[in-house]
């Protein structure tokens, strides 16, 4: 009698637990690209980001998140599988952008994890969008670029969007293409310039004078940021972990402290039918 009662309770538990993103082995058979996942692993990008997204969501279901071998310097959601795949050679496409733009090895490690979370926050954003049913209004593609430049400015990661936006304000990056899904790469650039303007006022000098970002721009951003801020905030709000039983609210923080202060980790097919890819650079 006592396991009648019993089961339920942890099956329900084992069914808290398990929905979250979960990394997943590399898909990978050749070596070299498994030598370079397991580099990439060991770094953590990944890791984290996916610690930023459940730390302050809870999913209905599992989202698996990894590497894997690819014809195309990609990344993408896949709906049907529930997994976020970033391609090894996205990775390698990044490194090679970034070093042209550092002095030395340790910095473009450093630049190339910031690019890493933001581009898998911002896939994750696109499986958050699929499994919460989240309202989306404009351009999916851009919402969910807000995603992941709030996750990681909400941990004073403006380094790691910085290291984004060089991506996107490389000569060498993706197509200019008016009709794609996504907005033009020196649009992304620029967004991200403002938001990293909007979050944090010791970078904004330097956003003006070295990054070019346009004083008339720069105006708005600190309220362009607010208002991103606070529509991811309310999107996710309804679908943030229960807190643990346990742990009392510290002093002075309300019930809605939790889903704000929580992230453990890097604080970032595009359309709804099949997997689509997402571009040179997602
Ligand atoms: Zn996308």
């Amino acid at each position: 009698m006592r396991c009648s009662r019993l089961l339920p309770l942890l099956l329900a538990l084992s069914a808290s637990v398990a929905a979250e993103v979960r990394l997943a082995t590399p898909a990978t058979s050749d070596m070299a690209d498994r030598e370079l996942a397991e580099a990439l692993q060991a770094a953590g990008s990944l890791e984290r980001a996916a610690g930023a997204v459940n730390a302050r969501v809870q999913l209905p279901q599992i989202v698996t998140l990894r590497y894997a071998s690819c014809a195309d310097a990609n990344a993408w959601y896949q709906p049907e599988q529930g997994e976020v795949r970033i391609c090894l050679s996205l990775a390698r496409h990044l490194a090679a952008l970034l070093a042209t733009q550092v002095d030395d090895e340790a910095q473009m490690l450093e630049a190339l994890d910031g690019a890493l979370r933001f581009i898998t926050l911002h896939e994750l954003g696109h499986a958050l969008v699929d499994v919460l049913q989240l309202p989306v209004t404009g351009r999916e593609e851009d919402a969910v670029d807000q995603l992941a430049a709030w996750l990681l400015l909400a941990e004073g990661e403006g380094a790691g969007v910085l290291s984004a936006a060089s991506v996107f304000g490389s000569e060498l990056s993706g197509s200019d293409d008016l009709a794609a899904v996504h907005s033009l790469d020196r649009q992304r650039f620029f967004s991200l310039l403002c938001w990293v303007y909007g979050s944090d006022a010791s970078r904004r000098d330097s956003l003006l004078a070295d990054w070019s970002l346009p004083p008339e721009r720069a105006a708005g951003c600190e309220e362009e940021y607010a208002q991103l801020g606070r529509s991811w905030q309310r999107l996710l709000a309804a679908h943030a972990p229960a807190a643990p039983e346990s742990a009392p609210p510290a002093p002075g923080v309300g019930p809605d402290a939790g889903s704000e202060s929580h992230a453990s980790g890097s604080k970032s097919p595009d359309q709804n039918a099949g997997p689509a890819a997402d571009g040179p650079v997602p």
